[in-house]
C-alpha cells in the first residue's frame, strides 16, 4: 500500500492540477471555462490541448490513445489508436492532434443502432466530453466521449445524458433567478453510485457454463445456508477478499475514482462499494470504470467478479443505489436546513421532484429494465416494481401540512441516550430509514434504488434529469408571469403536493398490500421489462424527451427496438446454456449415477439373492422420472427457443421470450434441481451453491 493515498490519488488522470500545471494561462482558463459552463470548446485551442495530453500521457507510458464510448451494448467501448506519425526517413514522432482529440471518425455498423442506420450507412462519430477527465490506462490515452451517427443521431448512452444535464441546468437555473439568483452560472446534478457485487473463486466459475456464457446460474438447488443468520452483513471480511479490495481501492484512486466505503452484503459472498459522489457524467464514466476494475482486479486474485442482478436463486441479487441530488454553486439545493417550513426554495425543488417522479413512474421503471433485473424487482428484496417516494416523517407531515392547510410544528430531533456513561449522547436523525423504498429522500439527496448491479446508470439519470427539468420547466413558466410571487410560489407548492401526493409511501413497499393499494391509487405496476419497455414510446413520453432536447423520436425508436433485441438476446443465450448444460452435463450424469446404483443393486443381488434393494429401486425410479421431465422439458424448450428466435417483430419477439420460453427454463431447472438433491456429490458435474458462496 502507498503511505499516503493522496500521493497516488488522479496519477493517472488528465485533471484540473494537471490542466493547471502544463497548459497555458489562456488556453487552461478557455478550456475551464468551457467545462464550467458547459460550453463548446474554442477549435483554435484544441491543437495545444491536445498536445499537453499527448506529452503528459507518453510520460506515463502511453504510446496509444483512444476515443472511450458508450454504445448502447451497455458496455464501454474503445478502439486503439498509435501516437505515431511518419516523417521522413522511416522514423516516426509522436503526435495528436487537436482535430484527433476533439472528433474521432468509425465504422459504427456492428454497435446497435435499433433501425438507425442500414449498413451501408457505417460511419460513426466519436466527440470528446471535455467535462470528463482523460486518463491513461495499460499505456494508452482514454478519452471520454459521445458517440452518434453519420446524421447526428445519439448511438449512445452518455449524449443523452449530457443533454439531459444541460436541460436541467437551464430549467434550475430559471428558477434559482426568480429566488434572485444571479450569481450561479450552473446547476450541476451530482451522483454517488454504490455498486453492489458478487465474487466467486475462478476455478469453480470455470466449471460453470451458465455463469460463463449468462453471468448468473441457471441451475442450482439452495445451499443448507443462505443470508437467514443475517451473518454477512457489515460482517469481517475474508482475507482474501480483503486483499482484492484493498488492490481495488488503489487502482481506483489512481484512475481519479473516489472509492469510499466497502462492506460485506447481505448474501455471502456479496459485498459492495460506494464512491464519493461526482458530477452525473462523471460518475457514470467512473461507475463504468470502477466495474471495470472489479472485473478485472478480481481475476489477479484467482477470483471472478459477479455484476449480474442475481447469480443465484434463493438469497439477494445486486443492485445500485443512485444517490442524485443538485447543486448550485457548490451548494446543495436539496439541503432542507433546519427549517424546511421556511425554505421555499428546497420545497419548490421537492415538489418538481415529486411532480416529475408521479408523471413518469414508466420512464423511471423503464430506465432500470432489462432481463437480469427482472429478477429483484418485485422479488421481496429489492424495492416493487412500482414507482413510490419515501421522504421521511419530518417532510412527510410538512407536506400534510401543506396541502391541508393545517399548521405545522417542526419535528425536533431526540437525542439519544444509551445510557452508558462514558458514551457521549447524540442528536438521532429525524427520520429512519426505509429500506424498502424505490426512491427515497436521505436527508440531502435522493436515492433511486431499483438500479440493477450490471446497468450503466446513464439511462437512469438521464430519465430523472429530463423529467424534473419538465417539472421546472412548468414551475418557471408559472412564476415567471406572476405579480405576487410569494403568493404564487407558496400556491404552485400546494397544488404540486396535492395533485401528486399518491406516490408518495413510508410503508413496506415488499408486501402484498402495497400492492393493492397502489392499484387503487393508480399508480403503474409495469412488471417485467418487456411491459415497460412496451410502456416507452408513448406521446407524453416523446413529447418530454423531444421538447427538452433530449432525444428525438427517432432516437427513442431506435432505442425502443434496441430493448426489445436485447432482452430477446439475453433470454436466447440463457435458453441455450440451459439446453446445452442439460442434455450434456446433467443428463448424462444422472444417467451414469443411476447405472451406478442399478450396477450396486445387481452386485448385491448376486451374493445375496433376498436382499433388499428399496433404496437403489426408489432412487432408480425417482431419478429417471426426474430425468426424463428434465429431458423433455429441455426439448419443449428448444422448440420455443427456435421458434422465438423466427419471430420477426422484435416487440412480438421478445414477448415470446418472456411469456413463452421463460416458464419452460424454470420447468427446466425445478427437474434438474431436484435431481441434484439427490445426487452422490462426487458424480454431480458442477460446483454446488453452497461450494460457490461459501468456499472463496
Ligand atoms: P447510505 O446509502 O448507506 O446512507 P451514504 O450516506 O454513505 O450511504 O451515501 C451513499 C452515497 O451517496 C455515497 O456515494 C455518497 O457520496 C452519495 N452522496 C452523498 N451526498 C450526495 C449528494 N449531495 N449528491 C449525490 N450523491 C451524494
Ligand atoms: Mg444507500
Amino acid at each position: 500500500m502507498p503511505k499516503n493515498v493522496s500521493e497516488i490519488f488522479g496519477a493517472m488522470v488528465f485533471n484540473d492540477n494537471v490542466m493547471r500545471e502544463r497548459l497555458p494561462r489562456e488556453v487552461y482558463k478557455s478550456l475551464t471555462k468551457t467545462i464550467a459552463n458547459g460550453r463548446t470548446i474554442d477549435p483554435s485551442i484544441a491543437d495545444v490541448v491536445a498536445n499537453a495530453m499527448k506529452d503528459w500521457a507518453v510520460e506515463k507510458g502511453a504510446t496509444h490513445y483512444t476515443h472511450w464510448f458508450q454504445p448502447l451494448t451497455g458496455v464501454t467501448a474503445e478502439k486503439h489508436d498509435a501516437f505515431i506519425a511518419p516523417v521522413g526517413n522511416s522514423q516516426v514522432v509522436m503526435e495528436f492532434s487537436g482535430k484527433e482529440l476533439i472528433r474521432g471518425e468509425s465504422d459504427a455498423s456492428s454497435f446497435p443502432s435499433g433501425g438507425l442506420r442500414a449498413t451501408f450507412e457505417a460511419r460513426g462519430y466519436t466527440a470528446w466530453d471535455p467535462a470528463s477527465y482523460a486518463f491513461v490506462k495499460d499505456n494508452t490515452l482514454y478519452i471520454p466521449t459521445a458517440f452518434c451517427s453519420y446524421t447526428g443521431e445519439a448511438l449512445d448512452s452518455k449524449t443523452p445524458l449530457l443533454r439531459s444535464m444541460d436541460a436541467l441546468n437551464t430549467q434550475a437555473l430559471r428558477i434559482l433567478r426568480l429566488f434572485g439568483d444571479t450569481q450561479t452560472r450552473r446547476v450541476d446534478i451530482t451522483v454517488g453510485a454504490e455498486q453492489e457485487y458478487f465474487i466467486i473463486d475462478k476455478a469453480m466459475y470455470d466449471r460453470r457454463k451458465d455463469l460463463v456464457y449468462a453471468g448468473r446460474t441457471l441451475f442450482g438447488a439452495p445451499a443448507p445456508k443462505g443470508q437467514e443468520l443475517e451473518d454477512h452483513y457489515f460482517g469481517p471480511l475474508k482475507t482474501r477478499i480483503a486483499a482484492f479490495m484493498s488492490d481495488l481501492d488503489k487502482a481506483l484512486w489512481t484512475m481519479g475514482v473516489n472509492a469510499k466505503t466497502k462492506h460485506n452484503e447481505a448474501a455471502p459472498a456479496q459485498h459492495e462499494l460506494a464512491p464519493i459522489y461526482a458530477t452525473a457524467n462523471i460518475a457514470v464514466d467512473q461507475n463504468l470504470l470502477t466495474m471495470e476494475y472489479m472485473k478485472k482486479i478480481a481475476e489477479d486474485h484467482g477470483l471472478v467478479c459477479l455484476l449480474h442482478e442475481k447469480p443465484y436463486k434463493g438469497v439477494n441479487g445486486s443492485g445500485k443505489h443512485n444517490n442524485w441530488s443538485l447543486s448550485a454553486s457548490g451548494k446543495n439545493l436539496l439541503d432542507p436546513g433546519k427549517t424546511p417550513e421556511e425554505n421555499i426554495k428546497f420545497l419548490l425543488f421537492l415538489a418538481a421532484i415529486v411532480k416529475a417522479v408521479d408523471d413518469y413512474q414508466d420512464l423511471m421503471r423503464l430506465s432500470v429494465a432489462h432481463a437480469g433485473n427482472d429478477h429483484r424487482l418485485g422479488a421481496g428484496e429489492a424495492p416493487p416494481a412500482i414507482i413510490s417516494i419515501f421522504v421521511g416523517e419530518e417532510l412527510d407531515s410538512l407536506i400534510n401540512s401543506i396541502v391541508d392547510g393545517t399548521s405545522y410544528h417542526g419535528a425536533k430531533a431526540p437525542m439519544m441516550d444509551l445510557g452508558i456513561p462514558t458514551v457521549p449522547v447524540f442528536r438521532k436523525d429525524t427520520t429512519d430509514r426505509n429500506r424498502t423504498s424505490p426512491f427515497a429522500f436521505t436527508g440531502n439527496k435522493f436515492e433511486f434504488r431499483m438500479l440493477g448491479s450490471s446497468q450503466n446508470i446513464a439511462l437512469p439519470n438521464t430519465v430523472l434529469n429530463t423529467a424534473v427539468a419538465d417539472a421546472l420547466r412548468s414551475f418557471a413558466n408559472r412564476l415567471e408571469n406572476t405579480e405576487d410571487f410569494d403568493k404564487e410560489v407558496a400556491a404552485l407548492i400546494k397544488d404540486t403536493f396535492s395533485a401528486h401526493r399518491r406516490i408518495l409511501f413510508d410503508g413496506n413497499g415488499y408486501s402484498d398490500d402495497w400492492e393493492k393499494e397502489a392499484a387503487r391509487r393508480g399508480l403503474s405496476n409495469l412488471r417485467t421489462s418487456v411491459d415497460a419497455y412496451k410502456a416507452f414510446m408513448t406521446e407524453k413520453n416523446v413529447a418530454l424527451f423531444s421538447s427538452l432536447g433530449v432525444m428525438s423520436e427517432t432516437e427513442m425508436r431506435s432505442r425502443e427496438e434496441i430493448y426489445f433485441e436485447n432482452y430477446a438476446k439475453i433470454i436466447n443465450i440463457e435458453a441455450l446454456t440451459m439446453i446445452v448444460m442439460a442434455t450434456r452435463d446433467y443428463i448424462p450424469a444422472v444417467e451414469s449415477y443411476v447405472a451406478q446404483i442399478a450396477e450396486t443393486a445387481a452386485k448385491k443381488k448376486a451374493v445375496v439373492k433376498s436382499i433388499s434393494c428399496r433404496v437403489e429401486e426408489d432412487l432408480i425410479c425417482r431419478l429417471s422420472d426426474l430425468n426424463a421431465r428434465a429431458y423433455d422439458a429441455a426439448e419443449r424448450l428448444r422448440i420455443a427457443e427456435t421458434e422465438s428466435a423466427a419471430i420477426e417483430s422484435a416487440r412480438e419477439r421478445a414477448e415470446s421470450y418472456c411469456n413463452r420460453v421463460l416458464p419452460i427454463m424454470e420447468e427446466l431447472r425445478a427437474a434438474v434441481d431436484e435431481m441434484e438433491t439427490l445426487t452422490a456429490s462426487k458424480c454431480w458435474p458442477v460446483p454446488t451453491y453452497g461450494d460457490m458462496m461459501f468456499r472463496v
